[in-house]
């Protein structure tokens, strides 16, 4: 049986979905072997070759946009209770793809790493354009690599949230996707997410008000929850670990639909381009002036 994974910039939700995709087939398997191909998107690629062999995969996790296998490492004996713990973590890019099954099954091209595992099944990570990264970290590594990603939406505290717009100059859209400050969310989850806020996506992040943070908070964990339910956002041709598509993109209200009318006012969609990277949203629902008209240009 094969498992397709194909993500197109891949955000919190579909990384989720593949995390519990792959935690019951995953969970437990102990690790034969490692292939590489193209290593220049690997941190350490020789660590990989070493330490990956005979290593048992935990657990499978995401940490913002990242997916986490925990491994209990084993020593030269096999037969030896594990001596150490590590982490490989893996970011998906624009166009990386895990499938799992057959290892006689045929191997796409810009497959880069192969793991055999004791079940008999092959974990294939295939990325044609390479944005993405994968890295093997120790425990005390690790702690300090998480350490410089931002919040977790869906597990920080709304104080924390509203703290940290109020001592930001950025935009929120800009804020938003700083991965520095909160982690998982990119441009497809952040629009929609102000769409449904009301917020304009050039906003200054200081500027809004309580309300607007609270408003925001709660639009955020609305739409990241539902699409999370709906196994994330089939842009491409994602597919979960069940083989079914996301179904998200169905409940897109901006994100792609610049020209098309907002499905709450009836306004045409634009499209801007904000901290280099664009951003979909109703001029009627999302207006640019805040308090006071302080962020009209
Ligand atoms: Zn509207």
């Amino acid at each position: 049986v094969w498992y397709f994974f194909f993500t197109k910039m891949p955000e919190l939700p579909e990384v989720e979905t593949i995390a519990r995709g792959l935690r019951a087939p995953l969970g437990g398997r102990r690790i034969m072997g490692v292939r590489l191909g193209k290593t220049d998107f690997m941190e350490e690629p020789a660590r990989l070759l070493r330490e990956l062999p005979g290593s048992q995969i935990a657990e499978v996790r995401r940490y913002g946009k990242y997916l986490l296998l925990d491994l209990e490492v084993m020593g030269q004996c096999r037969s030896l209770p594990p001596d150490d713990r590590a982490c490989l973590l893996l970011h998906l890019g624009m166009t990386g793809q895990l499938t799992l099954g057959d290892p006689a099954g045929p191997v796409a091209r810009h497959t880069h790493l192969r793991m055999a595992l004791d079940d008999g099944r092959e974990l294939r990570l295939n990325d044609v354009r390479r944005f993405g990264s994968v890295r093997l970290l120790g425990p005390a590594e690790l702690e300090s690599w998480l350490a410089r990603l931002g919040l977790d939406p869906l597990e920080a505290r709304e104080e924390d949230f509203s703290e940290l717009l109020g001592r930001s100059r950025a935009r929120i859209k800009a804020l938003l996707l700083d991965q520095g400050r909160i982690r998982g969310l990119g441009n497809i989850y952040t629009d929609e997410s102000l769409w449904s806020a009301r917020i304009h996506p050039a906003r200054r992040a200081a500027s809004l008000s309580r309300s607007e943070a609270h408003r925001l908070w709660k639009a955020i964990r609305s739409v990241l929850t539902q699409a999370i339910r709906l196994r994330g956002s089939s842009v491409a041709n994602y597919v979960d670990a069940q083989g079914q598509p996301g179904e998200y993109q169905r409940r897109h209200r901006v994100y792609g639909r610049q020209g098309k009318r907002c499905a709450r006012c009836g306004s045409t969609i634009l499209r801007i381009a904000i901290a280099g990277r664009s951003s979909c949203f109703c001029p009627r629902c999302q207006p640019l002036v805040g308090r006071a008209g302080r962020n009209a240009r």
